[in-house]
């Protein structure tokens, strides 16, 4: 895993901060882990943007003091006011203006929500995926009762270290049952969206609109959340420099960490 291109890139972007891996995500927390191969483009960004002080947040007070502390830009687009870390708004608004200058648009999908988020929000989106996977596998003979009930009953952040065991064994929490609920949505507490340097787009499926977002610093960096874009405030040619590796998935270019 160490030997892979990503960990020096990021323990050196870290240190710059400050900072360490095992500070931020300690490596005896499979979750944590987890977390920084799926959504961990963010933390090789460009120093512009602030960076979370753990991969994992597990409570309000503390997302909303690291909120403040990173600053919030908020703009109106359409109904919606949304709210980014100043220089992902600024590079967002950017890339909107070139964007209409071509006659396209880059709107947030579902609203508020496609930007800023909460602690509660990801708590929230969780249980969303949460209990009805657990009523489907329950019903499917795959959990029992009781098993069902006792992980209602915990924590959520325990919650979310079994179910990523239970996907080991094919019960998957996604939307669609059919993959990890990572892929669906970010565990509580860890979302790129609590950062302030994610926006879901409608326009996703317009390569001039990816095209547009690109050259302004926001990149797909998680694969399977298609709408999902991440501000890194950096140039598509420094990404491999950064440790983040060029991935296709039908016909998209995700920007991923590069661990092995
Ligand atoms: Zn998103």
């Amino acid at each position: 895993m160490n030997s892979s291109s990503f960990y020096p890139k990021l323990e050196r972007a870290l240190s710059l901060r400050g900072t360490s891996v095992e500070d931020i995500c300690p490596s005896d927390d499979p979750v944590a882990r987890r977390v920084l191969h799926d959504y961990g483009a963010m933390f090789v960004g460009a120093d512009t943007v602030a960076l979370p002080p753990c991969c994992v947040f597990t409570s309000e007070d503390q997302v909303a003091s690291f909120q403040k502390e990173a600053g919030l830009a908020a703009a109106t687009f359409g109904d919606a006011v949304v709210e980014l870390q100043p220089a992902a708004m600024s590079a967002l608004l950017q890339a909107r203006a070139v964007a209409r200058a071509q006659g396209l648009e880059i709107s947030p999908r579902d609203g508020a929500e496609a930007a800023r988020r909460s602690y509660a929000d990801t708590v929230r989106l969780w249980n969303s995926r949460f209990s009805p996977a657990l009523d489907h596998w329950t019903r499917a003979g795959r959990l029992t009762e009781t098993q069902a009930e006792r992980l209602r009953g915990l924590p959520v952040q325990k919650q979310v270290a079994e179910v990523l065991e239970l996907e080991q064994e094919g019960i998957f929490f996604s939307q669609d049952l059919s993959k990890s609920v990572l892929y669906s949505i970010a565990a509580p507490g860890t979302s790129q969206h609590i950062a302030m340097l994610a926006f879901d787009a409608i326009e996703f499926l317009d390569p001039r609109v990816r095209e547009v977002l690109e050259q302004n610093g926001w990149f797909q960096t998680v694969l399977s959340d298609l709408p999902h874009f991440t501000f890194l405030g950096l140039a598509e040619e420094e990404l491999p420099g950064r440790g983040l590796k060029r991935t296709e998935v039908g016909g998209q270019t995700f920007w991923i960490p590069d661990v092995a």
